[in-house]
């Protein structure tokens, strides 16, 4: 084995980029940087309906996304398992010259119909012995040796697979074409790869693909099965019931840095009590013998608070800047023109304090740029069903246009001092204030914006409100 590890991440590309395949190449990448080892990327494109160049850009651009550059010296590749069939072959051929491997020209229905027969599940060796040699139709299959196959695993510790129970497996289809389990080996040798660390759904592959690296005169890399991601119901994540596209989370405005370190903990903890960790920690500190083997559950709601945790770390600048791409486009309900920098410029650092992902911005901010507020019918009449809510408003009128300073501190003095008078805590006081002002219930801190907004605008809101109160 060569002293600088080597590393690779091999998907399978199926259109869109998995968390879990995410968790996976931030480990490879983790351990290749601490080494000072290299990160291969091979896309596994053999499938000709995966065979998409824009799928393989996707892969690119999500690994780009949580910090795995191609510009990056670690980074290698990416190569195209396509165009090593000639490799795979060749070693196929090989196994078969050695006597590792035979043909066989049972169909898939003869070897489940003398499978039925045998009274034992799966293919029974029967053209072991028959010498046949390869012809259309024909498939190659590994000859598995007696005895048994110990995976020493990083994460799992010691596997043992008696071999009987393993079926002399494919490795040609009947049409000549390489199978996966020998595909992913012999390229794992061509890339001269050391550390294959990959989800646990191949480690029922690992004793088989041993038997490969074994028979091909090869030392098997160190095997590592990294544990996998189940949702709420401690069922394995998949894309038809749970969110597992990492495109989606980026388009949210989940910020890249916290989706990082929240991939991350999915199996592994740093040192101490923290889990907000920066990378420079990350890379440091992250070792397999840590990884802990029982299934990750994949938290959207820690996510989300790792999320928030990153937004508020930023400096206001930094979230000014992350948060122009949010500002525009489609999903915003203001026009360029009602759009004001400066306003959000003064509002961004309250909008910081609560948002939770990057894509909610728009809801928070959007009664600043708008003449109008966009109203939440629910919120607006749960909050105008008691008399008391309409009555605040009127004593905000009054108490507002007072000539009174025009900041925050005094303004929350008012609706104090009047929600008192009521018998009603500030909560509650405000909440009428705010479902006038912003439409909704939920928005930034509710005095600072009204300082921000000005004296006339917020009259205006309140007078506004006040008659869609009497006209209803
Ligand atoms: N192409 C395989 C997959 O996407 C990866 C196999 C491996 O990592 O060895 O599941």
């Amino acid at each position: 084995m060569s002293s600088s590890p080597r590393f690779r991440f091999a998907p399978s590309p199926t259109g869109f980029f998995h968390v879990g395949g995410a968790r996976t190449a931030l480990y490879n990448w983790a351990l290749a940087k601490r080494l000072g080892g290299t990160f291969v990327l091979r896309i596994e494109d053999t499938d000709e309906a995966r065979n998409q160049p824009e799928w393989t850009q996707g892969i690119i651009d999500a690994l780009s996304w949580i910090g795995i550059r191609q510009d990056d010296p670690t980074f290698e590749g990416p190569y195209f398992q396509s165009e090593y069939a000639q490799a795979h072959i060749d070693a196929a051929n090989r196994l078969f010259e050695q006597g590792q491997a035979y043909y066989c020209d049972l169909t898939g229905e003869q070897v489940q119909e003398r499978a039925k027969i045998n009274g034992k599940q799966g293919y029974d060796g029967y053209s072991r012995d028959r010498g046949l040699e390869a012809a259309p139709g024909r498939v190659l299959r590994f000859r598995v040796p007696e005895g048994q196959t110990i995976v020493h695993d990083l994460v799992r510790g010691r596997v043992e697979f008696a071999n009987e129970v393993i079926e002399d497996f494919v490795l040609l289809r009947g049409n000549g074409s390489p199978m996966f389990l020998l595909a992913n080996v012999v390229d794992d040798i061509t890339m001269r790869i050391s550390h294959v660390v990959r989800a646990e759904e191949h480690l029922p592959n690992t004793p088989k693909q041993q038997m490969i690296w074994d028979a091909l005169g090869q030392q098997p890399p160190v095997w590592a099965h990294v544990p996998v991601l189940v949702n709420e119901q401690r069922k394995k994540l998949s894309k038809r019931r749970d969110k597992v596209a990492l495109e989606q989370f980026r388009d949210e405005g989940f910020l890249s840095e916290a989706m990082i370190n929240y991939l991350m903990t999915l199996g592994w903890a740093p040192a101490g009590d923290v889990e907000i960790v920066p990378w420079s920690t990350i890379e440091r500190d992250f070792r397999l013998e840590d990884v802990n083997h029982s299934p990750a559950f994949f938290d959207l709601k820690k996510l989300a608070s790792f999320n928030g945790e990153y937004i508020r770390a930023m400096s206001v600048d930094e979230f000014i800047q992350a948060s122009q791409p949010f500002l525009t486009g489609d999903n915003v309900p203001w026009t360029p023109a009602q759009f004001d920098q400066q306003k959000f410029r003064a509002m961004a650092p309250l909008a910081q304090t609560r948002l939770v992902v990057m894509s909610e911005l728009p809801e928070l901010v959007d009664f600043l740029f708008l003449d109008e507020p966009i109203i939440d019918e629910q919120s607006w009449s749960k909050t105008f069903s008691s008399a008391d809510a309409v009555e605040m408003l009127n004593d905000a009128i009054a108490a507002f246009d007072t000539g009174l300073t025009w900041d925050h501190d005094s303004l929350k003095l008012c609706v104090e001092v009047a929600g008192s008078a009521r018998g009603l805590k500030l909560g509650k006081a405000q909440a009428p204030i705010r479902v006038a002002i912003t439409g909704r219930t939920i928005g930034p801190p509710l005095f600072e914006a009204l300082e921000l907004m000005g004296h006339d605008q917020v009259m205006r809101r309140l007078r506004a409100a006040v008659e869609r109160l009497a006209g209803a």
